[in-house]
C-alpha cells in the first residue's frame, strides 16, 4: 500500500498536532510494511508572509498530485492586518475549492472514556454519536458578490445554492445514514431564507431515493438547542456551510473538547483531512494542544481514502485506550487537575504505541 500524503501544518497549533498525526501514520506504515510518504508544504498566514500567498502555487500543485491532504489549521491575530486575499482563511477556502471537496464529515462521539470531560451531564450525552455532513463549497463562504466597501461604510456576502450543489451533498449524507442509524435530520432556516426553502425541497426529493432512511427537517435555531439538550436523538445531520461550521463546534461540547473532533472533506479530486479546530493562538507553541482531533483525522484518511479499515479501527481503539488510562491533555481536565496534564507529544507517542499494540493483537487473533 503506497500513499503520498501532502501535509500542510499551517499556523498556531497546526504544526504541533499534525506532527502527532504523522507520527501515528508512520507507526502504522512501519508496522504493516506500507509505503506512506509525507511531504510538507506551506499554507496559511505564515505562508502569506513568507511567500506572498496563503495558498502558494506549489502547495496547490502538490496537493492535487497527492493521495490525500492532511491539514493542521490556519490563522491567528498576527495576520489580521493582511488584505482579504492574503488572509490565512482565504488560503483554506482556496485549498478546499482546488480539491473540490464538497462534503465535510464531522463526527462527534461521546466516548465513555472521557465521560466527565464534557460540561454536559453524562447521562444526557452517553451514547451520542452524531455525524455532521456540512456542505463545504457553497453558501456565504463562496458565493459572489461579496465586499467590504469602505466608501459606503457597508459590507455584504451572498447566500446562494444551486439544486446541483444541494443534491450532491444530500446523496453523500443519505448514503452515510444508510450505513449507520438510518436517520437523517436536514437543518435549514426555511422559515426565512429562500436558499433554505430550495434546500428543503431538494433534500425531500433526494430522500425518495433512500426510502430506508427516516428524514426529518429542523430549523437551525431550535436545532442548536436540541442537539445539545438531546444529543442521543440524532444520527446524521445534513446542513449548509455556515450552519455546519457553527453546529459542529457546538457538538464538540459532547465530545469534551474542540481538540477531539476530526473531519474528512470528500467528493472532489483529492480528499482533505483536518481537525475541526482552528490555530488556537492562545495555547500555540506551548506543546499542550490536544492532538486527538488530528490523529482521528488520520484514522479517517486510512478508512476513506486508503480503505484500510482495520488500521483505522486500531488508531481509534488506541485513542480510546489512552483516554481510558486517564492520560489526557489539559483541555480534558478540570483546572485543579491540569498540573498532571500530558503534553501533545506524550499523547501522540502513547497513541502511536497503543496503535501498534492493537495491530499486533489483531494479527495474533487472526493467526490463531
Ligand atoms: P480555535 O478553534 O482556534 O480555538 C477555540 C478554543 O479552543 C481556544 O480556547 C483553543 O485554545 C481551544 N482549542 C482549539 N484547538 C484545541 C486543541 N487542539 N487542544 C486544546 N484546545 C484547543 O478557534 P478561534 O480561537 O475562534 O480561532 C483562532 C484562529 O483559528 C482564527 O484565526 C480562526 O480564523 C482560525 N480558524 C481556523 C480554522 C481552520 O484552519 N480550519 C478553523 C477555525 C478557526
Amino acid at each position: 500500500m503506497k500513499l503520498n500524503i501532502a501535509v500542510l501544518p499551517g499556523d498556531g497549533v497546526g504544526p504541533e498536532v499534525t506532527r502527532e498525526a504523522v507520527r501515528v501514520l508512520r507507526a502504522v506504515s512501519d508496522f504493516c510494511g506500507y509505503d506512506f510518504r509525507f511531504e510538507e508544504y506551506p499554507i496559511g498566514g505564515q505562508a502569506s508572509l513568507d511567500l506572498g500567498s496563503p495558498f502558494p502555487a506549489q502547495t496547490r500543485e502538490r496537493c492535487l498530485a497527492a493521495s490525500a491532504v492532511l491539514l493542521g489549521a490556519v490563522g491567528g491575530p498576527q495576520f489580521d492586518s493582511l488584505s482579504a486575499e492574503r488572509r490565512p482563511e482565504a488560503g483554506l477556502l482556496a485549498l478546499r475549492q482546488a480539491l473540490g471537496c464538497f462534503a465535510n464529515l464531522r463526527p462527534a462521539i461521546a466516548f465513555e472514556s472521557i465521560s466527565g470531560c464534557s460540561p454536559l451531564r453524562p447521562e444526557r450525552i452517553l451514547g451520542a454519536n452524531i455525524l455532521i455532513v456540512r456542505e463545504l463549497l457553497g453558501g456565504l463562504y463562496f458565493a459572489e458578490p461579496r465586499a467590504f466597501d469602505v466608501a459606503s461604510k457597508s459590507a455584504w456576502n451572498t447566500m446562494r445554492y444551486s439544486e446541483q450543489e444541494i443534491e450532491r451533498v444530500a446523496r453523500v449524507a443519505f448514503k452515510l445514514a444508510q450505513g449507520r442509524g438510518k436517520k437523517l435530520v436536514s437543518v435549514d432556516k426555511a422559515n426565512v431564507l429562500e436558499t433554505s426553502r430550495l434546500w428543503r425541497q431538494v433534500v425531500t426529493r433526494i430522500a425518495a431515493e433512500f426510502t430506508d432512511v427516516a428524514l426529518e427537517h429542523a430549523l437551525v435555531d431550535s436545532f442548536a438547542m436540541n442537539v445539545i439538550t438531546y444529543p442521543t436523538r440524532y444520527d446524521v445531520v445534513l446542513t449548509e456551510n455556515l450552519f455546519g461550521d457553527i453546529l459542529s463546534d457546538e457538538t464538540a461540547v459532547i465530545a469534551g473538547s474542540l481538540g477531539m473532533l476530526p473531519s474528512a472533506s470528500i467528493g472532489g479530486k483529492v480528499d482533505l483531512y483536518e481537525p475541526i479546530h482552528g490555530s488556537a493562538p492562545d495555547i500555540a507553541g506551548k506543546g499542550i494542544a490536544n492532538p486527538i482531533g488530528a490523529i482521528a483525522s488520520a484514522a479517517m484518511l486510512l478508512r476513506h481514502t486508503a480503505k484500510l479499515n482495520n488500521e483505522a479501527d486500531c488508531i481509534e481503539a488506541a485513542i480510546d485506550q489512552v483516554l481510558k488510562s486517564g492520560m489526557r491533555t489539559a483541555d480534558l481536565l478540570p483546572p485543579a487537575e491540569r498540573a498532571r496534564a500530558a503534553s501533545t507529544a506524550e499523547i501522540g507517542q502513547r497513541i502511536a504505541e497503543a496503535t501498534v499494540d492493537a495491530l499486533n493483537s489483531r494479527m495474533a487473533y487472526f493467526a490463531v
